[in-house]
């Protein structure tokens, strides 16, 4: 299976990967094994199945999917779930990642950063686990050199970054983390840009993570998380954390988002070519001072986009003219984006990241990352673009 994964495309893969009829019925889905235990037919003779936190069917098909995508290397002779491991929350995903680092470890990390992620390493982890944290532009290729000490035991990427779009160049990093701390492990947060646009691990990263709530699933209705394994050395050790800290994934909830990503290659076509509709439409507008979508040209890293992304995906930011006010009155008069939380999902949503996802990252910090209060986050859906456009017209003209 590993190797037919490996020769088909992206819009066959989110179809196929890792899946086959089930064996008992040649159901061409995969049951949802809700159950927590498994018979054994003499103590310790079993069909590769004890107990449901450390194993499920449902769960692996998903696994097996999710790692066929970001193209592991690892084949299911090796690892059941092909080096994929499904989490409770993309949040669980990455405390479980950061299990695989000591006491006192030096982590480095993309300045702009999820909301989250941010919080958990620096309000959570500094604390419990003393990790020794740095923040830094990994847009500069110099302030990364720089950041990266031998001492660092892990690099956190994400690309494009949430909410400023900066795309990091993720082959420069690789080459300076292997000259610079060779010992590191580095993770890339690839949920921006889902396994259609980039795979960070065919570029040398080792791990790759996922909140499955967003593009994976893509239908606002399961929260979840995923790490893909680009080695079985490295899987084996994500198997061991998954299962001792238990942070898993449910049966329903794998099923639902293996669901969601059998569309996942129409969407993300979609997504973006409405993105980039969206993107040009804000950038000619006379209330908007300025838009960050690494499909425009004038995005500062568009020709790294164009080299490194397939798609541009959904997500655009923008800067309204005015104040606070008038991004509040933007919010509150959109009729089809709907003001709320997450993305990723075929509805088109609108975020505010100074008071919604991003209100726990210290004021200070957001000021200086350019996290102002007339910051404005799309994520645009699967509409049809014509409406979204009058949309964002009347809404800019009620601002
Ligand atoms: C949402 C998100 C997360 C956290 O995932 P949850 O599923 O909400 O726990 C992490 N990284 C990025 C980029 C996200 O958008």
């Amino acid at each position: 299976m590993s190797d037919t994964k490996r020769a088909q495309r992206p819009a066959t893969q989110v179809i196929h990967a890792g899946q086959r009829p089930e064996a008992t019925t040649g159901a061409v889905l995969p049951p949802i094994f809700t159950a927590a235990t498994y018979v054994q037919a003499s103590p310790g003779e079993h069909k590769g199945f004890e107990y449901t936190r450390s194993h499920n069917p449902t769960r692996y098909a998903l696994e097996r999917m999710v790692a066929g995508l970001e193209g592991s290397s690892v084949s299911e002779e090796e690892d059941p779930s092909c080096g994929g491991f499904a989490f409770a929350s993309g949040l669980a995903a990455t405390a479980t990642l950061l299990d695989l680092l000591d006491q006192g470890s030096r982590l480095v990390a993309m300045d702009d950063l999820y909301g989250g992620t941010r919080r958990q390493f620096s309000q959570v982890r500094a604390r419990s686990q003393g990790l020794d944290l740095e923040y830094v532009d990994m847009t500069d290729p110099d302030a990364c050199r720089q950041a990266l000490t031998a001492a660092t035991r892990m690099v956190w990427v994400e690309t494009p970054t949430n909410p400023l779009m900066k795309v990091v160049d993720l082959a420069a990093v690789v080459a300076i983390a292997r000259e610079t701390c060779p010992e590191a492990l580095l993770v890339c947060d690839n949920t921006f840009a889902s396994p259609m646009a980039q795979n960070p691990l065919a570029l040398g990263f080792d791990l790759v993570m996922h909140s499955t709530t967003k593009y994976l699933n893509g239908h606002s209705d399961v929260v979840g998380g995923v790490v893909v394994a680009s080695t079985l050395e490295l899987a084996q050790r994500v198997r061991f954390l998954q299962n001792a800290v238990g942070a898993v994934m449910g049966p329903f909830d794998a099923y639902q988002t293996l669901r969601g990503i059998k569309t996942l290659a129409l969407r993300i076509e979609r997504h973006s070519e409405n993105g980039q509709r969206v993107a040009e439409f804000l950038e000619a507008h006379d209330n908007v001072e300025q838009v960050y979508y690494p499909g425009l040209p004038s995005h500062p890293q568009y020709e790294l986009a164009k080299r490194q992304m397939r798609f541009f995906g959904g997500m655009v930011s923008f800067r309204l003219a005015g104040n606070l006010d008038n991004a509040r009155r933007f919010c509150e008069n959109l009729r089809v984006f709907q003001l709320a939380e997450s993305l990723g999902a075929v509805e088109s949503l609108c975020n505010h990241p100074a008071i919604m996802t991003h209100a726990s990252v210290p004021a200070e910090t957001r000021q200086k990352l350019g996290i102002s209060d007339t910051l404005v986050r799309l994520s645009v859906g699967v509409e049809d673009i014509d409406d979204l456009l009058e949309d964002l017209r009347q809404a800019l003209a009620e601002a």
